[in-house]
Parts: structure tokens; C-alpha cells; sequence
């Protein structure tokens, strides 16, 4: 088995003072044969070499004769129990070394290329913003390890994840919740979104962008977003899930169909399938032989002012609120809404500005911006 990229990831490790950061901050006064930091920063490596499990640390010892001596896999284990034992204060400790080293790896990047890769949404590349995505995935146990429980999708973490859109989904912060934790929670999304930001290189704070998913119409995350972008000198736009109630299904049934736009996929291509009754030619320019897959539509005029009067009165002026509506895929599970015009529909909201010129002013680009993980790439 090849692992080539494992020196130059473990070498990388060193270069950004990781491990050395991480040394540091699991010093012990005890005389050991293996640094804590090093065993650590190996550990990273392996996982960042496909290693699944503890076990498969072995991959760094099998790589003895390159690395000299590495930390067997009893050893990787101790070393996780310690920083386990630490607490509180060993993740404080933690958490700070690896962020002087992103400090570290960015200013580098940044001098290299003049700045940190920008955020790609569908076929444009926005820069000189920082892209923070929050993300609830569900992961497997196959026992009853600690906070594994049973979720909508089997047994396992339902964690919590921050990551960096312009390094390449780089993890910011993390919370390990409970199995059966929710997708919604406002106060784990507060929490994570504030971590995330504190990691970033304070260079890199200014502007910033936060998408998620979850959190459909919390209140609290919201609020919290919206004074964050209000501070002076900072600069951010969100867009968190939005739940479809009443009031929208109402408003979604108002929207006249000119009003939908196509939705773009991941290279700025309008998303089209062929229809039922299409001709042989699967080639051909035939419009009604090309059904558009999704379509965006501004929600945010009929729910201020419809015929109910304003309905998003109690959020901030600035919020909007989109609308993307897809073909669902064949067996999907369809809600009675969905059935009924055979739509799926989801919902976002956004504080990017109302008048926001060029591309990121258009519906397509900011369903875009929101989603770049749902699209195919
Ligand atoms: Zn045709």
C-alpha cells in the first residue's frame, strides 16, 4: 500500500508549527516516550490518509523507515484518554494551537497568492469573503458508545460541524452531540457559528459569510447572525434554512409561475432533464422536449405584503426569504403539498441585500451561494 502523501502531510505538520503547537499545549511533566503532540498531530495524518478507526494508525508505524520512531496504536490510545481526562481545559489549550497554526498556514497562502481562495458558487468564484458552512451529519456506531443513540437515520452522533468554504471545507469547530440531538437547535448553531469565527485568522473576520441549512426559522440564530453582521467594521451575510408552515404554503400557492426562475447547477448550467414524451434526438433544441429540474423564487413580497399583512414583522427588516422547488426524486417521501403540485420545496433566509448588483443580486446565485453542498458537481 502507498502512502506517498503521508511525509509531506506529516512534514506539513511540522512546517506549521502544529505539532509543535500541540507539544506545547499537552505538555506533561512526566518523562514519556512518545511527545503527546507528536502522537496527535500523527493522528491527523492518518485520518487524513483514510484511517477509520484507532486501529488504523498503524499506517504512520508501518511508515517507520521514513518517520523514525512512531507512537504505536495502545500509545495513540493513551494519549486520546489523556486529553479526554483534561477536560475543558486541554480543549481550550488544543483549540488554541491549532489555530495559531491556521494563522500560520493562511498568512502563507494569502502571501503566496495574494489572498485566500474565494468562495465558488456555481460557475463564479466570489472573493476576498471568508465562507463558513454549518452542517449537522449524522455518523454510525455500531454500540452503544458514549452519546450514541438511535436518530431519524439509525444509531449513532448527530455532530455538528463548521467548516471553511475557500480551504476546502478546512473544519473550524466541531460539537459531538447526542444521537437523537435535533437539527434545529438554535443554541448549538449560536455556539458553533461563534467557535467557527474565533478560529478564522482575525484578518480573515471582516467579511464574512455563514450558510446552514438547519436551524429552519430559528429565531435565536437569526437575531444572533443579525447582530454580528451589524457589529462596525464586519461585514456578514447569512442564509439559514427556512421551515415551511402555513403561512408559506399559502404564500408558495400565490406565486404566479413567471415568477419562478431556473435554478443553476454547480457549473452555472440551467439543471434540465429530458421529458417523458421526448423526441429520439437527445441531442435536440426542442423546448418541449426539456423539462427544467429547479426553479428559485423570491418569497419575501408576499409574505411582508400579502393579503394577511406583514408576516415577518417580528424579524429583522433586512431578512428575505427564498423559495427552490425540484423535481423530488422517484420513491422520495412527499409531504401532502408536494404531491399536491409535485414539487419539492425548500426554503432560506437570507440578509443579502435587496439591491446587491451583478450576479450575486440574482436569484439563481444566491439559491447557489446558500447550497453549494446539495449541488452535483
Ligand atoms: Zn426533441
Amino acid at each position: 500500500m502507498s502512502h506517498a502523501g503521508l511525509s509531506l502531510l506529516r512534514h506539513l505538520t511540522d512546517k506549521t508549527g502544529l505539532a509543535g503547537g500541540l507539544s506545547r499545549a499537552l505538555a506533561s511533566p512526566r518523562l514519556l516516550v512518545h511527545d503527546r503532540g507528536r502522537v496527535l498531530a500523527d493522528l491527523a495524518c492518518a485520518i487524513a490518509d483514510g484511517a477509520r478507526v484507532i486501529s488504523d494508525f498503524r499506517v504512520m508505524g508501518d511508515q517507520r523507515e521514513l518517520f523514525g520512531l512512531v507512537a504505536s496504536v495502545p500509545a495513540a490510545w493513551r494519549t486520546l484518554k489523556e486529553i479526554a481526562r483534561g477536560g475543558a481545559r486541554a480543549d481550550k489549550r488544543l483549540t488554541a494551537a491549532v489555530a495559531t497554526a491556521r494563522r500560520h498556514a493562511w498568512a502563507q497562502a494569502a502571501a503566496r497568492h495574494g489572498a485566500l481562495p474565494g468562495v465558488r458558487i456555481a460557475d463564479r468564484i466570489l472573493d476576498g469573503v471568508t465562507c463558513i458552512r454549518l452542517d449537522a451529519t449524522v455518523t454510525f456506531a455500531h454500540s452503544g458508545k458514549e452519546l450514541a443513540e438511535a436518530n431519524f437515520k439509525g444509531f449513532g452522533h448527530h455532530p455538528l460541524l463548521a467548516v471553511c468554504d475557500n480551504t476546502g471545507g478546512e473544519p473550524l469547530a466541531w460539537m459531538l452531540r447526542r444521537g437523537s440531538a435535533g437539527s434545529n437547535t438554535a443554541a448549538d448553531h449560536i455556539a458553533l457559528a461563534d467557535a467557527a469565527i474565533v478560529a478564522l485568522p482575525p484578518g480573515f473576520r471582516r467579511k464574512l459569510m455563514i450558510t446552514t441549512d438547519g436551524a429552519g426559522a430559528s429565531h435565536d440564530l437569526v437575531k444572533h447572525l443579525d447582530k454580528l453582521a451589524a457589529r462596525r467594521g464586519c461585514e456578514l451575510t447569512y442564509s439559514v434554512g427556512w421551515a415551511l408552515g402555513e403561512r408559506e404554503k399559502t404564500a408558495l400557492r400565490l406565486v404566479p409561475e413567471q415568477a419562478w426562475q431556473a435554478a443553476i447547477g454547480a457549473r452555472g448550467e440551467v439543471r434540465e432533464r429530458r421529458a417523458d414524451d421526448a423526441c429520439g434526438n437527445g441531442q435536440c433544441a426542442h423546448r418541449a422536449c426539456w423539462i427544467e429540474e429547479a426553479h428559485v423564487t423570491g418569497l419575501t413580497g408576499l409574505l411582508r405584503e400579502g393579503p394577511a399583512g406583514d408576516q415577518l414583522h417580528a424579524w429583522p427588516a433586512t431578512m428575505r426569504v427564498f423559495a427552490r422547488r425540484e423535481r423530488p426524486h422517484p420513491g422520495a417521501q412527499l409531504t401532502l403539498l408536494e404531491a399536491e403540485d409535485g414539487w419539492r420545496y425548500t426554503l432560506w433566509a437570507t440578509n443579502r441585500a435587496a439591491d446587491t448588483k451583478g450576479w450575486l443580486g440574482q436569484a439563481a446565485y444566491i439559491d447557489a451561494a446558500h447550497r453549494v453542498h446539495a449541488q452535483d458537481s
